[in-house]
């Protein structure tokens, strides 16, 4: 209770000392995060697909309260009434679902089934933080509070006058172990839950370890107690029990794990050390704000203030750290492609079809050293598995499309990261641009017809294909890109160069719009430019004929230039949402997060059209994309439960919000250039990792000036619809004068342009 009082005084001083709505300045930043953003959602219907995420930034296990059954993906909805256990957890999405979970629930009376403990309770007395959850379980008079630190947790129970307090602790289902050791009033066991692509000897091995002794213990299987100390079976967990003289007795425990051991969880205890629950959570709410305060706003309404750092909020669990610190101090992970104890980072938990796009590359330029880890983390990967992962969770799982790994490299080493084998990396992404792999998402699926016809044809049995097309084609931009830095031979990068030109190829000039393309050379039909899924992935043609990442003036060109690119990008938003779900046979969420959005056939909620707002730029009518990313950040994001417009996908959704909100999007990683719409605040400040500041500064800006009318780079006049990665770098301001009205001459002339490939002199 003390606790809910604190952080609401600490809001309300924030909430007071802001003029009016607007927020002047933020100190504390982690106080402006709701953890619930995005979390009432269905299988129907996502606001986000989200779950409160309990953990420190990339923290190797997160804990979440759980009110699904066990197994379910959607383990913690918003409108669910009953909490079943306090669960620890590495999912990165539900469609993903979780691996090595393992739940803590306190009870009274010796309930210990999942649909016997849950208990009732409210939002009105629960208070989630990134750093801090509490929750009163309302059917035992009990309050559970957790804290984390990277791999480990302290829970706090307060509990009612009972002589029948318990503590149940659920392995899960899929073959588990459980050990009472009562003399140390501990608990061990592990969980060999599994969604992912993992050898037969994975499991996560936890330890609980209590401050009071047990008044009795028991471990169970499946719903029969039983009084062996120790249980191995298919479904097995234990309970134990704890004395309360009077209300307000509280019962702590010391949980942490392991992918490697019991004794390595044992390790991982340590991260704990002598703090007592309230350090932990001081030193946790620290790294919560260090963290997010490397990017300072000024000047937005408290509303977009919350929205900004809970969206920020989001980037920084995925993908999560996999790996451990052994008694020696040394790196070590559990592999999941051999199922060995190697040495070195591993991170898991991130698809790069959605994170490509603009969640690393906001890694790139605000967290480099964390994706130096996860670079480094790839080559072990490509060591141990001998490919690049697309959707590690963890390992391989055969899931979406592309072979996108090759922009996470490209853009990780062409934005200046060092200090990891990129020569082991360029040779994985050779081979994994040329061979298909063991399962159809690693390596490229296809590949035989693409190295030869240009393009995966419509009528050889590979679903998606005019989307694996358009992917391979800025893969292999990727790969020229990165090939050219290193230094590799003419021939190599011409190939490469040539290849992501293979997106023409599906190009179908009757429609303007891409279509998938059968063997013999002729367009699949019939064609239905509303037809989701079938040539594309989970989108329709109007969807993904943006997917030209690399190439937008070629694009134009073969749209017939500005004026019918224009009216191209205009008539997404003037179309109704008219759908053909037939290749699903139902209505998928995205299609009707798409209808229900209000914006036409703009699908936000879903990534492929992500950056498509920005594209205005390319044909000299940036004020359309000033107007429309205004919109869909005021109206498409809230830092609600149903605050989402669809999955936010492990930081993808949220970092289109958070650069936008900058002034800018990177839409071609692989370059050196962010694509400019429209800051949301006054100020903001990324307070980069050499030290240096770059401000953007927006003194005028408001809801209703939402236009760049100029714009000064450190004090010199500057004209361009874009701004370089090496120019924010160098740290310094950049000026914008902002308007009611667009500016239609700026950013008009030809030389205004963010980045083509087919404009590129440098091209071989
Ligand atoms: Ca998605």
């Amino acid at each position: 209770m003390l606790k809910f009082q604190l952080v609401f005084s600490a809001l309300t001083v924030l909430a007071l000392s802001s003029k009016g709505q607007f927020v002047d300045k933020v100190t504390d930043p982690v106080d402006y995060v709701n953890p619930l953003m995005g979390t009432q959602s269905t299988i129907e219907l996502s606001n986000g697909n989200t779950y409160p995420a309990v953990a420190l930034p990339w923290g190797m296990n997160f804990w979440t309260p759980q009110t699904g059954k066990n197994g379910d993906g959607w383990q913690y909805t918003y409108t669910v009434d009953k909490i079943r256990g306090f669960k620890q957890t590495h999912q990165p999405s539900p469609w993903m679902n979780d691996y090595g979970e393992f739940s803590i629930m306190p009870v009274k009376g010796m309930k210990f089934t999942e649909e016997s403990r849950a208990s009732w309770y409210s939002h009105k007395a629960e208070v989630a933080k990134p750093y801090y959850y509490s929750v009163y379980l309302a059917d035992y008079d009990m309050t559970t509070e957790i804290t984390p630190t990277e791999r480990a947790a302290r829970f706090r129970i307060t509990l009612p006058k009972t002589d029948s307090a318990f503590v149940v602790v659920d392995a899960y289902h899929r073959g588990s172990y459980i050990k009472v050791i009562p003399s140390e009033n501990k608990i061990v066991g592990w969980s060999t839950k599994n969604s992912g692509g993992v050898p037969a000897n994975f499991k996560n091995y936890f330890v609980i370890v209590f401050d009071k002794p047990f008044t009795s213990s028991h471990t169970w299987k499946d719903s029969e107690l039983t009084d062996s100390t120790e249980l191995t079976n298919k479904h097995v967990g234990a309970i134990v029990g704890f004395a309360s003289a009077a209300r307000g007795t509280q019962v702590q425990a010391r949980v942490a794990s392991s992918f490697i051991s019991i004794e390595q969880a044992e390790q991982n205890l340590k991260e704990i050390g002598a703090d007592n629950f309230e350090t932990v959570e001081a030193k946790g709410r620290s790294v919560w704000n260090k963290t997010l305060s490397r990017v300072s706003v000024e000047g937005g309404t408290i509303d977009q203030v919350r929205t900004f750092y809970s969206s920020l909020y989001r980037m920084l669990f995925f993908p999560l750290k996999l790996y451990e610190k052994d008694a020696a101090g040394r790196i070590v992970h559990y592999s999941p492609y051999n199922g060995k104890v190697e040495s070195g980072y591993m991170f898991a938990g991130t698809g790069f079809w959605d994170t490509f796009r603009a969640l690393y590359p906001f890694l790139n330029l605000v967290y480099p050293s964390i994706n130096k880890e996860m670079q480094e983390g790839l080559v072990n990967d490509y060591k141990e598995g001998g490919w690049l992962p697309e959707w590690s969770s963890p390992g391989y799982r055969s899931v979406m499309i592309g072979n996108n790994s090759a922009s996470i490299v490209a853009d990780a080493y062409l934005k200046g990261l060092r200090g990891y084998d990129i020569n082991v990396l360029y040779e994985a992404l050779l081979k994994d641009a040329n061979n298909s792999g063991p399962i159809p998402a690693v390596g490229r699926q296809g590949v035989e017809y693409y190295n030869s016809l240009g393009y995966v044809p419509y009528d050889v049995k590979i679903n998606e294909n005019a989307a694996m097309t358009l992917e391979y084609a800025f893969d292999d931009f990727s790969i020229y890109k990165l090939g050219k830095a290193l230094g590799r031979p003419a021939e190599e990068l011409k190939l490469y160069a040539k290849r992501s030109q293979n997106y023409k190829n599906l190009f179908d000039p009757e429609h303007k719009l891409m279509r998938g393309k059968k063997k013999d050379g002729t367009f699949a039909s019939p064609f239905n430019p509303f037809k989701w899924g079938d040539a594309f992935t989970e989108g329709n043609s109007w969807h993904y004929s943006w997917s030209v990442f690399h190439d937008i003036q070629g694009l134009m060109d073969l749209m017939g230039g500005k004026a019918s690119f224009v009216q191209m990008l205009d008539s997404v938003f003037i179309m109704p949402p008219t759908f053909d779900d037939s290749y699903y046979g139902q209505v998928i969420h995205e299609i009707r997060e798409m209808q229900i959005a209000g914006m036409g056939q703009y699908a936000h909620g879903n990534q492929p059209i992500q950056h498509m707002l920005y594209l205005y730029n390319y044909a000299g009518e940036p004020w359309k994309t000033q107007y429309w990313v205004r919109e869909a950040m005021r109206k498409l994001y809230k830092a609600t439960p149903d605050g989402y417009c669809g999955d936010e996908d492990n930081g993808q959704t949220s970092a289109w919000y958070v650069f936008s909100a900058l002034g800018f999007y990177p839409v071609t990683p692989g370059t050196d250039q962010y694509v400019l719409g429209t800051p949301l605040f006054k100020k903001a400040t990324i307070h980069l990792e050499n030290g240096k500041d770059f401000v953007i500064s927006a003194p005028a800006n408001s809801a209703s000036n939402l236009y760049v009318q100029g714009a000064m780079l450190n004090g010199q006049a500057y004209g361009k619809n874009w701004i370089s990665h090496t120019a924010i770098q160098k740290g310094g301001t950049f000026s914008l004068s902002m308007g009611a009205t667009p500016n239609k001459t700026k950013g008009t002339a030809a030389t205004d342009v963010p980045y083509s490939f087919s404009t590129d002199k440098d091209k071989p």
